[in-house]
């Protein structure tokens, strides 16, 4: 069975991730560090939805977590 090319255009780039969508498979390329993940865009607004609400509560967490000694990116970097 023959595959079509992928024909992606980069929609965001940060030093962490990009994000790009490709016309020919209609789904959106999430690249963090060394991995890929393919999203469908009803998925994919799911997800924004989903890490916007995440970082909205994050900032709630804040002061919780400023009373701990580990520095707070620390904790992220550790996070699997
Ligand atoms: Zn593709």
């Amino acid at each position: 069975m023959q595959r079509k090319a992928c024909n992606t255009e980069t929609l965001a780039r940060s030093e962490v991730c990009s994000v790009e969508y490709c016309r020919s498979c209609a789904v959106f390329h999430v690249n963090v560090g060394p991995v890929t993940v393919h999203f469908r865009p009803s998925t994919f607004r799911m997800l924004c939805t989903t890490l916007n609400a995440a970082l909205a509560r994050f900032r709630h967490v804040r002061p919780v977590l400023s009373s701990c000694t580990a520095n707070q990116d620390e904790i992220i970097d550790r996070s699997p």
